[in-house]
This record gives C-alpha cells, structure tokens and sequence, in this order.
C-alpha cells in the first residue's frame, strides 16, 4: 500500500478543508472516534465520496480511553448474550489474524479462583463456551485449568492464602487511540477527508431534508458549509446534546458512565499473565501494558463534562481495594504512574421511537430524512456497527451502493506483518537499530516501518531515545505530525504515544524537546509552541489534581 494517500497532516487538512467546501459528499461523518473512522472506511471502500470531522484529536473522546481490549465479553455470557459474544470473538479473530495483527496482539489472563469445586466447574463451563463460540477460526489458545502450584509460577503476586488455583484463557489487546488513527489513515487511504479540530455546529437543511453541515475550524476560527447527500453522526457521548443543538429528535439516548484505569510500573506485580478479578459490581482487569500495567475499570454514573472526564480519589482508592484483595506484597498509592478515565455511551431505545434499532449493544437511527445517527456498541465491534450505519445511509446515496467489503480490507500497516516480524533482525541490522527497537516500531507501525526508516536515513539522530524507560525514538514524533495528524504536544503526548499516563512525571521533563522536534512542521512560532506546551501541562495538572482529590 502506497502510503503518501494516508498520510494525516497539516497540508492534507488545509487540503481536505478546501474539498469538504467545495464538493458533494455522498457521506459526511460527524465525529473522529472509532465508530466514526469506522464508518468513514465502510463507506470510502464502497466507492463513496466520504468526509469526516471530528471536533478534537482523533480518538480523543472515549476511543483512547478505553480497557484496550479486543475481547467477546465474558460478562455477556452471564446474561445469556450468545450472538453478541459469538459476533466479537469473531472480530477479534478477524482483527489478531489479516486486519490488524500489528495492532491487535493476544493477551492470556488468569481467572484466579477462591472457592473449592462448585465456582471452578461454573467458571471452566463459562470460559470452554467463550473458546467454543469462536467457531472453527481459532488464532488465539484454548482456555487451561491451572493447579495453585502453576498458578504461583505465573503469578507469584497472587495471594496464596486466598487463591485456590485458576483458569488461563485468552483475549486480544491494542492500543486504542493508535488503532483509531490508523483505521482513519486506511479511510484516507481510499479517499475519505479527514478533518480533525473542526466542529459541526448545525445542520444545512433543504426543507424537511437534511443536506449537510455547517462546520467551524477551530483552529481558525473560519465557519463553512458542506453538502452530503446523507450525514452520519457518529458521537459516542456527546450524541444528546448535539442532537438536541441541531434540532433532531432521535429515537434513543445516550446515558454516560465513567470507568477509571490506573497505571503501575511492571514491578509492582509479578506475573507473566493479566488477571481478571470478579467483582462485587462487575469484574477488574490486571492488563499487561509493556513496561507497565493498565488495572480498570469503574463504573460510575457520569453527568459532567465530556471533554475532559477525570477520575477522583473514590476512583482509585475503588481499584486499590478490588487488586489487594488478591495481590501480595499490596499496591500502594505511591505505585501509581498515571490514570485515565473514559465515558462508557450506554445507549437506550425511547419508547415511542419507531425508527431507532437497536442492535445487539448499539443503536443506528434515521430520524430524518439525510441524516443518520449511531452510537453505544464496543470498540470491539466497531466494524459492524460501521457496516449497519452505511448499511441505513446507503438508500439516501444511490440503488447501487455495494456491500460492506472492510472484512477483506486490512488496515494500514498490515501488509506482510508476519514477514516482517520474521525478519526483524535483518531490518534492525539494515537500520541500524537494535532488534528490540524495531519490534516496538513494527508493533505500532507494521509496514510503515519503511517510511520511519527513510526518516533515519535522512536524519540518524532521530534514532535517539526520548525518554530512558521508555522505548519511544524521535522518529516517532516526527512521523506523528507527518503522517498520524498529530497538531499538539497534548496529541503526540496523550494518542501517538501514551507518555500522558506511562511516564511518573506524564513526560513534563522531555515535552520541550519533543515540541523542538514536531514544531517546525506544524509551521509553530515560538508562541505556539509554548501555548501547546502549556495546554498539556494545564490538563496534566488538573488530571493530578482531581485524581488527589
Ligand atoms: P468516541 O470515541 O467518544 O467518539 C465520538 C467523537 O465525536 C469524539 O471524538 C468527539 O470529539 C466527536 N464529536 C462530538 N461532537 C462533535 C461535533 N459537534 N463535531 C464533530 N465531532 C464531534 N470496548 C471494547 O470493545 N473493549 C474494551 O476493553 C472497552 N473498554 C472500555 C472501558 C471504558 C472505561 C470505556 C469508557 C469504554 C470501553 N469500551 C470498550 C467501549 C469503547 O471504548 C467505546 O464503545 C468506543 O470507544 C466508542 O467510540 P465512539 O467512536 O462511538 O465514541
């Protein structure tokens, strides 16, 4: 795959603003998360002329704030919901074998068990489901029985004294914000716009008709308008709200809930697996996270702001309570790196409403003519959600709209993972890098490993290590406002990287240098860049401030 068409830059949005004023869109996309990148893909690889705006940074709602994983959902299997965890495990397969292999990775969690026979024979009835709903695909092992013996070897931080063995099974784990990102890239890649920092602020109607948007660019101020025979809004939390400033009424809502992640350094836990714990209210994620762990979640009723949800000392001291019921030595407070909190779209039907959906855990509505709207669901299954919004939109486009083809469309980077991961020594030794560099860069780039490379050859002191414990080069912040779309310190800091929440100080020390990197491509004075240095340092406080609180 040529990579230049899916480059995210400052040019390509001056460029693609430019088409969204000019040209008639057959779908515009409200909205840069998963869902909304989601359906930009299914519709440009349709052949369909597609725009997208999204109000922030790509991802930068509940899409970089998720539990990153890729899973079918145990708890469904609780409530009887075989078709939904049947649909994600089928995903999950599609996404760890041709989609994204270089994103989506294979995690084994541990189900620590306290009781003697009964709970092991309902939990081992449960997980033997789990692996038998995969049907016949089956990238990912079967599930084990585990003696306490074994138990301790893989998890010598299990507390013997309460756990009486367990169960390993397997899920699938990625970095969010950087899948979002790169399923926008493969949408740019096969002609969609994507505008970032533009907001749609009203709708453009034709009589009843809906016939586009009017946008404003937050970035200059300037408001424009853009046609589209359907507009298909896309925004997770923000749905209420926004339905209501552009006057439409639609069939569902969208309530929020709030789950909070805390983030340890590897040390603090010694296991060679994630763990699941259950819960009295749901159940907790001990998530291996490279040099670090992601523990989570909560689940909290949420009703402030959703730009900015951060989590509060009830949060964390919840989480500390739930992981040292089962851990020795006990995590302490002091252990903590980062944290980060996210906004759950729980969606509900309303009652009168005859043209809402809902599907399995989200719900696609055509509440007026030309305009669609979907929300709710899991990162998971992003891509059948996209499916079913174009699926509602396409009657709006043309009789000849063709099927959804995503299943067969591998996203950037996929091409030739595998090989690549083969011969990863000879590319360390062609870029003179060491094999454990290359690893890091082909797990969050794959194939576009050879543009960083051109990168190195033109300038090898973007080999150099930002920041010691972390494994990111220089390159990478480069590459992150060249080809990822990145326009702030708060975007390569929080999405491109996730230095915000894996590094004590949330990178305060290195972001000077990193902005004396990204700078001169995003044209920045030296006002600029202090104001985006300030920007992240103003969330960061406030992310400390709250979380102490
Ligand atoms: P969002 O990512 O929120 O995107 C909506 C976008 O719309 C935002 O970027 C916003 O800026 C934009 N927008 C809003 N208003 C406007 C406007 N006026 N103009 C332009 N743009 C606008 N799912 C899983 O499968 N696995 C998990 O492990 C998992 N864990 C989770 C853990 C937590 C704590 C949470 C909160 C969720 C989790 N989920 C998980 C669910 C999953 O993260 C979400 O379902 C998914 O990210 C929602 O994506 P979205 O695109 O619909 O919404």
């Amino acid at each position: 795959m040529a990579t230049d068409k899916s480059a995210l830059n400052f040019e390509q949005r001056n460029a693609s603003i430019q088409s969204l004023r000019e040209e008639q869109f057959d779908v515009l996309v409200i909205g840069g998360g998963i869902t909304g990148c989601g359906i930009a893909l299914d519709a440009a690889s349709r052949g369909l002329r597609v725009g997208l705006i999204e109000a922030q940074d790509l991802a930068s709602g509940t899409s970089s704030r998720s539990s990153k994983l890729i899973h079918g959902g145990l708890r469904y299997l609780e409530q009887y919901d075989f078709r939904l965890v049947r649909e994600a495990l089928h995903e999950r397969e599609l996404m760890v074998t041709t989609q994204a292999p270089h994103l989506v990775k294979p995690v084994p969690f541990l189900y620590p068990l306290t009781k003697k026979v009964r709970e092991r024979t309902y939990v081992g009835a449960g997980l033997a489901l789990y692996d038998a709903l995969r049907g016949f695909n089956r990238a990912l092992p079967n599930h084990k029985h585990m003696s306490k013996k074994t138990i301790h070897e893989i998890a010598p931080s299990l507390n013997l004294d309460i756990v009486t063995g367990g169960i390993q099974y397997f899920d699938a784990q990625v970095d969010d914000a950087r899948h979002t990102m790169m399923v926008a890239r493969t949408a740019a890649y096969h002609g969609a716009h994507i505008v970032t920092n533009t907001k749609c602020e009203e709708l453009l109607k034709a009589g009843e008709r809906v016939i586009g948007a009017l946008v404003r660019d937050q970035l200059t101020g300037e408001q424009f308008e853009v046609k589209a025979k359907v507009t298909v809004m896309a925004a997770g939390v923000w749905s209420d709200p926004l339905h209501k400033k552009l006057g439409i009424t639609p069939g569902f809502h969208v309530r929020m809930s709030k789950g909070v992640h805390i983030v340890l350094p590897k040390s603090a836990i010694n296991s060679n697996s994630g763990i699941i714990l259950k819960t009295p209210v749901s159940v907790l994620f001990i998530i291996p996270w490279g040099e670090e762990w992601i523990i989570g979640t909560t689940d909290t009723e949420y009703e402030g702001d959703q730009i900015e949800p951060l989590a509060d000392k009830s949060d964390i001291d919840y989480i500390l309570a739930q992981v040292n019921k089962v851990l020795v030595p006990k995590i302490l407070e002091s252990d903590i790196l980062g944290v980060f909190a996210g906004l759950r779209p729980l969606v509900s039907r309303s009652e009168t409403s005859a043209t809402a959906e809902l599907s399995r855990e989200h719900i696609v509505d055509h509440p007026a003519s030309g305009f669609v709207s979907i929300a709710g669901g899991k990162y998971t299954t992003y891509r059948i959600m996209a499916m079913d919004a174009i699926n509602l939109a396409a009657a709006e486009i043309s009789e000849n709209v063709p099927s959804s083809c995503t299943k067969e469309i591998p996203i950037l980077g996929a091409f030739g993972f595998p090989a690549l991961l083969n011969r990863s020594q000879q590319i360390a030794d062609d870029m003179e890098l060491s094999n454990e560099t290359v690893l890091h860069l082909l797990n969050r780039y794959g194939s576009e490993i050879a543009v960083i490379a051109e990168l190195l050859k033109v300038d090898p002191s973007l080999k150099e290590i930002v920041t010691p414990e972390l494994p990111y080069i220089r390159a990478e912040f480069l590459y992150a406002v060249t080809h990822e779309g990145a326009l702030s310190i708060s975007d390569v800091m929080c999405r491109r990287t996730r230095i915000s929440f894996e590094k004590r100080d949330r990178g305060l020390s290195v972001v000077h240098s990193i902005a004396e990197i990204i700078g001169p491509y995003l044209l920045w004075t030296l006002e600029d860049q202090q104001s985006s240095i300030k920007g992240y340092a103003e969330l960061i406080s406030r992310e400390i401030a709250s979380s102490s609180s």
